[in-house]
């Protein structure tokens, strides 16, 4: 008889212990000096991060900074996060609001733009400060809406059954507290006509303990459908932690999606973009879209021109399944949904 060893079981992480991942955000480092130190950058790139870290402050959390590779100032997620003297420049059509968002928020804290769906700003804050974000200038306090505040948001959803989807958002909604998350949702539950609430994210791809007990907690027990957009841009971002973290959510009963932006020197190439969809579904995660960047200042040195971007997605169709292709897109002011370029 032939014996065989056991087919191994699938690691089991043990769930982060409720709240650690607080302690991980307010520790982030938020010197651009200690982060060009932490990563062995030669002191020229010094000036250039204070500079960028006046406009747009630094903030990068441990669990992030390791995925970094020490003494590269390329590194693609390093790229991310580091403040360059290029910030400062102005570009002709670069400006602080490439969404003209101010203009569809009917209440303090929600976007209503696109059919049945409405963007709710959960939180404002973030657990990483992304140099490329076109939210870098948005008038956002540092406080999460009250319970108060909400209650206008609410009053909106519940006066237009159009509505079936909610969309958390900010900043990054996880960034909230499982308290405050937990309330809204039950909040959200009670509108008859809501079918599904989306959640979009970076954080458990930057602390991936957030995905923790108390978060699986509310998370689980909603009787709305749930999907987490993840933020992912590079596969470097996706490790161990990142994928148990996945493993986590998948357990709660979401459906898991990534999008990313097309940056250049961080993912502008069809060997990385292939590798990061293999890699997202090695979490269990399908691509969703590819955006192509949003003219806000301070991030013109990220830009690729729509006809290299088309080239990158066209060659990138030849290498990958159907069902691991993002969708290339731009959010255009005004049309009614996102545009496929
Ligand atoms: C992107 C976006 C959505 C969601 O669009 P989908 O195409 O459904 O992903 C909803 N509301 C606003 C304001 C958005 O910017
Ligand atoms: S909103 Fe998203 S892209 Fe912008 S800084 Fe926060 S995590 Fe980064």
């Amino acid at each position: 008889m032939i014996t065989r060893s056991p087919i191994p079981l699938q690691r089991q992480a043990p769930t982060p212990s409720p709240g650690a991942w607080q302690a991980q955000l307010s520790g982030a480092i938020r010197d651009p000096r200690e982060l060009c130190r932490r990563l062995a950058l030669d002191e020229r790139w010094w000036p250039g991060a204070a500079t960028g870290h006046a406009l747009f402050e630094v903030r990068v959390p441990e669990a992030y900074l390791a995925r970094i590779r020490p003494g590269d100032p390329h590194d693609p997620l390093l790229r991310q996060v580091l403040p360059l003297d290029e910030e400062s420049r102005s570009i002709p059509g670069f400006v602080t609001d490439p969404l003209e968002e101010r203009e569809h928020t009917p209440k303090r804290g929600l976007i209503h733009k696109y059919a049945g769906r409405v963007l709710l700003i959960a939180s404002p804050a973030c657990a990483i400060n992304c140099r490329y974000c076109f939210r870098r200038h948005f008038p956002y306090d540092e406080n999460a809406p009250s319970r108060a505040q909400w209650a206008n948001t609410l009053d909106y959803l519940h006066a237009d059954d159009s509505i079936r989807e909610a969309i958390l958002s900010g900043g990054d909604p996880l960034a909230a507290s499982d308290r405050q998350l937990g309330w809204l949702v039950e909040q959200l539950e009670a509108i008859p006509h809501l079918k599904r609430l989306r959640i979009h994210t970076r954080l458990p791809v930057v602390i991936p303990d957030r995905i923790d007990e108390a978060l699986l907690d509310w998370l689980g027990r909603t009787r709305l459908q749930k999907v987490v957009v993840l933020h992912i841009n590079h596969p470097n971002e996706i490790d161990e932690a990142v994928i148990d973290a996945c493993r986590r959510l998948r357990g709660a009963g979401v459906t898991l999606l990534n999008q990313s932006v097309l940056l250049a020197g961080v993912n502008d190439d069809v060997p990385t973009l292939a590798a990061l969809s293999e890699r997202l579904f090695e979490a269990d995660v399908l691509p969703y879209y590819l955006h192509v960047l949003d003219p806000v200042e301070g991030a013109a040195h990220f830009e690729i021109d729509d006809a290299a971007a088309r080239m990158l997605v066209d060659t990138l169709r030849r290498e990958l399944p159907g069902f691991l292709m993002p969708t290339l897109v731009r959010e255009i002011p005004g049309e009614a949904s996102k545009t496929p370029l």
